[in-house]
C-alpha cells in the first residue's frame, strides 16, 4: 500500500500524484553564492529517520506540499517538536 500525502488545497491524495523534493540544508558557512547552489541541487543528506520534505502536486493543484516523512517506516509523521 502506497502512502499518502496530506495535500492542504486537495485532501490525502496517492502519494504517486506528487513529485519528490528533499529540501536540502546549506550550512550557514557556506557564504559564496555558488557553492551554496550547489549543495542545495547535489549535496542530499539522505536521513534515516525523519526529514523535512517538498513534494508537487503535479496531479493536482500544482502546488508544493511540505510534510514530514519518517524514511524508516515510509510515512507521513507531525512535525517533531
Ligand atoms: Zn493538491
Amino acid at each position: 500500500m502506497s502512502i499518502k500525502i496530506p495535500c492542504p488545497h486537495c485532501g490525502e491524495r496517492p502519494i504517486h500524484e506528487f513529485a519528490y523534493g528533499e529540501v536540502p540544508e546549506v550550512p550557514d558557512e557556506i557564504t559564496d553564492i555558488d557553492e551554496r547552489d550547489l549543495d542545495r541541487a547535489f549535496m542530499f543528506k539522505n536521513t534515516e529517520g525523519v526529514q523535512l520534505e517538498a513534494w508537487y502536486h503535479i496531479y493536482g493543484c500544482r502546488r508544493w506540499v511540505y510534510v514530514y516523512r519518517d524514511t524508516v517506516r515510509d510515512v507521513i509523521v507531525p512535525k517533531p517538536v
